[in-house]
């Protein structure tokens, strides 16, 4: 369920520097390891160049195995029927999914969890003053689109939201984030006792009805607006890819940010006898009623408002004057679920590892939509199905992976990352044993590489992607990245709107010609519970870009028709999807020892604390600004008197904290770096040697690196999320927090807080070090 506002909004893409491994290595290599690769192939990271040149011609015949008709064939057929949870396609797909990999040599089963998954019996939405209208809240057969309209169509709903029955005046509030209630608080506006009206886009849909319903609102309706996906955008389906009229974005609005997963089973995993909580404990379903519904639907409602004119930036593309409200509207909105339990089909498909049977490469993407889910998820799912049969391929040739491999067709994602989350909880204790990676994927498309994740593998993405072919210009995916994020920066020279700094950065970082920053991974895909919970090191690879997805982001026009015209039609982004995502696993599999490497680590770290020092300071030059201001009465004298907007709320003043802990240890990790990736480089080429149990014990090491970045104690006020660098942000949803423990209490305003977490994160970090000092010692010392 990768919103694509969420690509867009919450990318962060964080740096790493630019000294280059391949400089570090071909340093280091004798002339004649070179030749030894045979063809003058560079050496291939985490291989010495004999092992190098066979893995080489390992991917080669796992390439050639990738055949695009298939991906094509097996999405017509998984998308054929609606198959969210509990819909008979759903458990057929499951079923089907696991003879496919049997059928390829693999060791598969269906894992089933009881899961708490509400269904609508009954909604409907009127407008009951000043004129009447019925919403329609369906959407209607599209010309040349063979599923849309079909039988088992379930209709649009938000899940988990509460059930209700409610009549209220309307209130229009934008995205209906916290900034936004700060603006209406300034009109004088207050949502208490109303119903709102948001539209998708610019945070988390969750986050819509929780600061609704935290604002005393008593529901929530969330719609489409042509603007952000619609007919301002481009032309609308079936002439284009952008959103009809009618079409509705569906979606979870579980409140994620506290924990994923079955509402009702936190920690453990949902099985048959498992311990669960009362309906009423479950922290993360919402008290409110919500809604989603189309522009068509939501434009008759925001035509009959009064009160102020929205501000400039509220305003959609629909043909009207956009007003605030309160009311004269309002509107009778009936929501009636039936909260029963239900059975979520997760098929775990093993081939056990030669030499390292308890190392575990885990590779996931959920196969469950919203209604067909061509895009979401099964586009990411056929590249899986692809890597399966080409491994299974291998497996019948003789070959066997050194590491167990586990491959995972998740159901349950989108109501709440359903299937994952259980799992990984039902199995924590062998995943931090075993785990040594977590690779996810989902919606998948025609346009650049999108990788994000555990930044200690930043560098064997870059070389993965570097030996991949980007099918639209025959360049490598890598290289088409770094001119993509070269014109990006360049075009953000000019245009000061969004995210200037953030692409700039990374344009700076493609300029100087080293790795390409990973993102830091936030939410909306099955990674969550296996990096953020568990601690795993974990990856999300997927190609994106140039698609019309938004257009038909979780409605019923998300078909393989609209796919094939739109978003990959010759299938050949499914090849290179797995082909990045198979090179990964495979090279993950193989070397003998862990491929990671650490100082694009440590400098991303260094980032992301050079990010915390600016922030604090910057908030301490504005708080300190409008209090001058205020005090000056500026507000009031420059405010137009007939119409009323107020001044700003006064914040506090900003303290000093004290860096010098996490500033120390990110110089340590970034010398403790250095170290080993040197001493690691030793080892490839050659002039060092580690006997077996020697190297047994350097990848359990490695294996648990990432896990060192977690504290059971968790973060503040969400126990369940227990990575110190990498977190969904409360407040952003899917955006991600890096070093969430003090930037979330920093963007908060919550100063003490900050203060405390400091300390706690800087000694994470330590921890992380001692266990990279081992790792160093335990290669020097061979
Ligand atoms: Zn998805």
């Amino acid at each position: 369920m990768p919103a694509p506002d969420s690509r867009i909004t919450s990318r962060r893409r964080e740096l790493r520097g630019a000294s280059g491994w391949m400089l570090l290595l071909s340093a280091m290599l004798p002339l004649a390891a070179n030749s030894a690769a045979g063809e003058g192939a560079p050496p291939l990271f985490g291989f010495t160049a004999q092992e190098g040149a066979a893995q080489r011609s390992l991917e080669q015949r796992f390439d050639a195995d990738l055949n695009p008709a298939e991906l094509r064939e097996w999405l017509k057929n998984l998308a054929s029927a609606p198959n969210h949870v509990g819909s008979p396609h759903d458990r057929a797909n499951a079923e089907f999914v696991r003879d496919l990999f049997r059928q390829w040599g693999w060791q598969a089963q269906i894992e089933v969890f009881e899961v708490l998954y509400p269904t609508l019996k009954e909604h409907s939405l009127e407008l009951v003053a000043p004129t009447r209208f019925t919403a329609s809240l369906t959407e209607p057969p599209v010309a040349g689109d063979a599923t849309s309209g079909v039988a088992g169509i379930m209709p649009p709903y938000n899940v988990y939201g509460a059930d209700g029955d409610v009549t209220g005046e309307l209130v229009y509030l934008n995205y209906g984030m916290a900034k936004d209630y700060q603006e209406l608080a300034r009109r004088g506006i207050d949502v208490r006792g109303k119903i709102v009206i948001t539209r998708y886009g610019s945070g988390w849909r969750g986050l819509k009805p929780k600061l609704a319903q935290e604002h005393g609102a008593i529901a929530c309706i969330i719609y489409s607006d042509p603007h952000d996906d619609g007919y301002a955008q481009g032309e609308v389906y079936p002439q284009g890819g952008w959103r009809p009229p009618a079409g509705v974005q569906r979606g979870s609005v579980l409140d994620l940010t506290l924990y994923s997963g079955d509402p009702l089973t936190p920690d453990v995993g949902a099985t048959k006898d498992a311990k669960r909580l009362a309906l009423a404990d479950a922290r993360t379903i919402l008290k409110i009623p919500v809604m989603p519904i189309s522009y068509a639907d939501a434009e008759p409602l925001l035509a009959v408002l009064s009160g102020p004119v929205a501000p400039p930036k509220w305003r959609g593309a629909l043909p009207i004057t956009y007003h605030l409200g309160p009311g004269p509207a309002r509107v009778h909105l009936v929501i009636r679920s039936d909260w029963s339990l239900k059975p979520v089909y997760d098929v775990i498909a093993k081939i056990p590892g030669h030499e390292s049977p308890d190392a575990w490469v885990v590779r996931g993407n959920h196969r469950d939509g919203w209604v067909f889910g061509a895009w979401d998820p099964l586009s990411g799912q056929v590249a899986m199905l692809a890597e399966a049969k080409a491994i299974g391929a291998l497996v019948k040739s003789g070959w066997r992976p050194k590491r167990t491999l586990v491959y995972a067709s998740w159901d349950g994602e989108e109501p709440g990352l359903l299937g994952s989350t259980e799992w990984a909880e039902t199995h924590a204790a062998e995943l931090r044993r075993d785990a040594v990676l977590y690779l996810n994927s989902d919606t998948n498309s025609r346009g650049f590489l999108g990788a994000g994740g555990s930044h200690s593998l930043q560098h064997l993405v870059n070389e993965v992607a570097s030996g991949i072919r980007d099918p639209e210009t025959g360049v490598s995916t890598q290289a088409r990245l770094r001119a993509h994020m070269l014109a990006q920066g360049y075009a953000r020279e000019s245009d000061e709107e969004e995210e200037p700094e953030e692409v700039r950065r990374e344009a700076r970082l493609a300029e100087a010609g080293g790795d390409l920053p990973i993102r830091a991974l936030g939410s909306g895909s099955d990674y969550t519970p296996f990096l953020q919970h568990l601690g795993l090191t974990a990856l999300s690879i997927e190609y994106h870009g140039e698609e019309d997805q938004a257009g038909v982001y979780h409605s019923s026009y998300d078909s393989f028709d609209h796919y094939v015209r739109f978003g990959d039609p010759t299938f050949a982004y499914g090849v290179a999807e797995a082909e990045t995502a198979g090179h990964v696993v495979l090279r993950m599999a193989d070397a003998d020892v862990l491929p990671f490497e650490f100082t694009g680590f440590a400098n991303t770290i260094g980032a992301y604390a050079e990010e915390l020092h600016k922030l604090t300071d910057e908030k301490r030059k504005k708080s300190a600004e409008l209090a001058r201001l205020l005090d000056e009465n500026a507000f009031g004298l420059a405010a137009d008197p007939t119409r009323v907007v107020g001044p700003p709320a006064r914040e506090p003043p900003v303290p000093q904290l004290d860096f010098a802990p996490l500033d120390g240890v990110v110089a340590r990790l970034k010398a403790s770096a250095r170290a080993y990736d040197e001493a690691y480089a030793r080892l490839l080429a050659g002039t060092l040697r580690l006997e077996a149990a020697k190297r047994a014990r350097l990848n359990a090491l490695l294996q648990g690196m990432e896990q060192k970045l977690t504290d059971e104690r968790g973060l503040p006020g969400r126990l369940w999320y227990r990575h110190f660098v990498y977190a969904p942000g409360a407040l952003t949803g899917y955006g991600v927090k890096t070093l969430p423990g003090v930037r979330e209490a920093v963007d908060a305003n919550r100063w003490e807080e900050a203060a405390a977490y400091l300390p706690i994160t800087a000694a994470v970090l330590a921890r992380y070090c001692d266990a990279l000092d081992q790792a160093t010692a335990l290669l020097q010392g061979s």
